[in-house]
């Protein structure tokens, strides 16, 4: 009915023209959290390099020890070991006191805890039904070299810079950082900072939109507002072209007069305008400027923050590398309901709390921009649905998506 497309039938199309980028570049590790890793890192060594010592306590070869004597036996310390430093072969029959990470001396095999011991001057006395290899952590415990420890496309986490540099790696080819231009059609649209006059609003969709990028580690161009006329829409867009991978715009792509995307994009490359079957955020504009990906989200700030989630965002994952995350959700009772089918898909803002509970927020308007800020997730009512409070609902939480 009336055109509308199902969201899916949009990504699949958005998706289908995604070209992840090629252009690499090597990077500080110490600089590399979020960006997109371009080849696959192996071990050149073993983690650890050597056996070392689990606990704070003494090093003895465990034949030393008799099983079948003294419950307390007593060996001289024949020398300290703390971390960082190089240990003698440990003399036979003695213990050696070691610390946390320090190296194994040779010919010890064990390493008993200081709290099960007594000293007395430059004795310990070790309980003798310790296991052999106790509190040793064996060289390459953790990765053995040649082993790949992280893999072409993976998005460098805080975690696996620590791992890579537990292997030694100070750079790492990655993908050149994505850059996305960002303009705000709209007469009616100010920055803050500046009075409003009648008939005007402030700008939010910027912000919204420059936040949304960083998080997902992606250079913002911030091209400002633009006018709604053809010149300075053409403009804008053209300047677009000059730097960014991607432009997305907001506002401007419904079909009033007002609404001079369309045309210019039509104008400078191609344009697929879609009404898509879901709530909120039914207007999105997919095409090129030259040779330039563009989208045309919506004006409404609730409009442009889910059809950012649904389509730009996995499309701008595609570009960066990444195998779009396509987050399954988790299925909650509703905390809504919907008595009447809609032949569009809604994407409702709820709260999923603490303890596992959902509230909807009270206006679910899309020019209520408070209901995500609000939120921290998104329940998903299907087409021809009908919900009741307390009915399994599909939800995605905003911190899943990226
Ligand atoms: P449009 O798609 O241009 O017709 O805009 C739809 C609605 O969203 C209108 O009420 C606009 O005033 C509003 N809007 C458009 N762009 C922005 C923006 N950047 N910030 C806040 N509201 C906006
Ligand atoms: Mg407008």
């Amino acid at each position: 009915m009336t055109g509308m497309i199902p969201a899916s039938e949009a990504l699949a199309q958005i998706l289908n023209a995604a070209q992840p980028l090629t252009d690499t570049e090597m990077c500080p590790l110490i600089q590399a959290h979020g960006r997109t890793l371009a080849a696959p890192q192996l071990s050149p060594l073993d983690v650890p390099p050597a056996d070392n010592s689990a606990m704070d306590g003494y090093a003895i070869r465990h034949a030393d020890l008799d099983s079948s004597g003294a419950e307390l036996q007593p060996f001289v310390i024949s020398q300290r070991i703390p971390a960082g430093h190089v240990a003698s072969a440990l003399e036979p029959g003695t213990a050696a006191r070691i610390f946390t990470g320090a190296e194994i001396p040779v010919g010890a095999d064990t390493v008993i805890m200081q709290e099960q011991c007594r000293t007395e001057d430059n004795t310990v006395y070790i309980p003798a039904d310790v296991s052999p290899g106790n509190n040793i952590r064996p060289q390459g415990q953790d990765i053995r070299q040649g082993a790949e420890v992280a893999t072409t496309g993976q998005r460098l986490t805080p975690q696996t810079l620590g791992l890579l540099a537990s292997i030694g790696i100070d750079q790492v080819p990655v993908l050149r950082r994505l850059k996305v231009a960002i303009l705000s059609t709209g007469d009616e649209l100010v920055e803050p900072g500046r009075p409003l006059k009648p008939g005007q609003i402030y700008n939010s969709n910027r912000y919204l939109l420059a936040g949304l990028l960083d998080k997902m580690g992606i250079t913002c161009i911030d091209l400002g507002r633009v006018e709604d006329t053809p010149e300075a829409t053409l403009q804008a867009l053209s300047r677009a072209t000059l730097e960014a991978d991607v432009i997305l715009s907001t506002g401007g792509v419904s079909v009033g007069e007002e609404d001079h995307v369309k045309h210019a994009v039509e104008k400078l490359g191609e344009l697929a305008l879609w009404k898509m079957a879901i709530k909120p955020g039914k207007p999105l504009a997919f095409g090129r400027v030259g040779d330039t990906p563009f989208f045309g989200l919506p004006g409404n700030p609730v409009s442009a923050f889910i059809t950012f989630l649904l389509f730009a965002r996995p499309y701008l994952q595609t570009m960066q590398g990444l195998t779009p995350l396509l987050p399954q959700g988790s299925q909650m009772p509703a905390s809504f309901k919907r008595p009447r089918k809609s032949i569009r898909q809604e994407f409702v803002r709820v709260k999923v709390t603490d303890d596992g509970k959902m509230e909807t927020h009270p206006n679910q308007s899309s020019g209520v921009l408070s209901s995500t800020s609000w939120s921290n997730a998104m329940a998903i009512v299907p087409v021809d649905t009908t919900i009741s409070e307390g009915d399994l609902v599909q939800v995605i939480r905003y911190d899943q998506l990226f």
